[in-house]
């Protein structure tokens, strides 16, 4: 029986959101991408430890995740099975350099989020002007910290932080009545939120969210069980 296997061999990674934890505990991280054969690509589950970073160019055996139909979303072969040892499924073969980004990204932007959703595209890239960004607060947080069996801490998820950060936006050529207001979960803003307490608010700084000098590009995706609720993924960015 044909599980849909397939081998992505031209994987581009586009961004990385921060962790989550699955029902059986295992810490996953979603990343998104570009493939000249598939179009846009979402991998998930993938481990926090994986070298599927923003840039690097990857050949992954991926196939359908059964409990997840939108067309653009894989998972790795043998991420359930053999979780522990996934990252050797993973061959990285480059990193796309500046020229490489810079021919690539333009070409994939859509005038709005609301032609990804008009298009039940899952995933998608906008250029945003007047963006900021703001902090807010989680009505669901989890105080918890899981302890590993050496007195480790595992990684902390989105869940375990009071505040989430949100980008307000309008797109280049955006459709929408009101401007954008999305939750952002690259995965750099909740290190920087893990690694300096006190200091959340200069998340949006780092984004450079409001640098006239950086190009600033949304990765957008929706949500499995809202389909027509994006969030921002990452900001790609460079300096001009
Ligand atoms: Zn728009």
């Amino acid at each position: 029986m044909s599980r849909s296997l397939r081998e992505i061999d031209d994987l581009v990674i586009l961004g990385r959101g921060a962790p989550d934890e699955l029902k059986d505990g295992r810490v996953a991280v979603c990343v998104a991408g570009w493939s000249r054969t598939l179009g846009f690509v979402r991998v998930y589950p993938t481990r926090l430890s994986s070298p599927l970073k923003q840039w690097s160019v990857v050949s992954v055996q991926v196939e359908k995740n059964p409990s997840d139909s939108r067309s653009e979303s894989w998972k790795i072969v043998g991420s359930a099975s053999e979780w522990d040892r996934l990252d050797r499924n993973i061959r990285v073969i480059g990193t796309l350099d500046r020229e490489g980004r810079t021919a690539l990204i333009p070409t994939l932007v859509s005038g709005c989020v609301s032609d990804l959703n008009d298009a039940h595209t899952s995933l998608g890239i906008v250029r945003p002007s007047a963006i900021r960004g703001y902090l807010s607060p989680r009505e669901d947080v989890v105080h918890s910290v899981q302890t590993t069996l050496l007195g480790g801490s595992l990684p902390r998820t989105k869940v375990n932080y009071a505040m989430r950060p949100r980008v307000v936006y309008r797109c280049s050529a955006c459709q929408s009545q009101q401007e954008h207001d999305q939750q952002i979960i690259e995965i750099g803003c909740y290190e920087w939120f893990r690694k300096n307490p006190g200091k959340e608010q200069q998340v949006f700084e780092n984004l450079r969210l409001g640098d006239p000098n950086y190009e600033k590009f949304l990765l957008v995706g929706n949500q499995a069980n809202h389909r027509t609720s994006y969030i921002v993924i990452g900001v790609i960015r460079w300096k001009k």
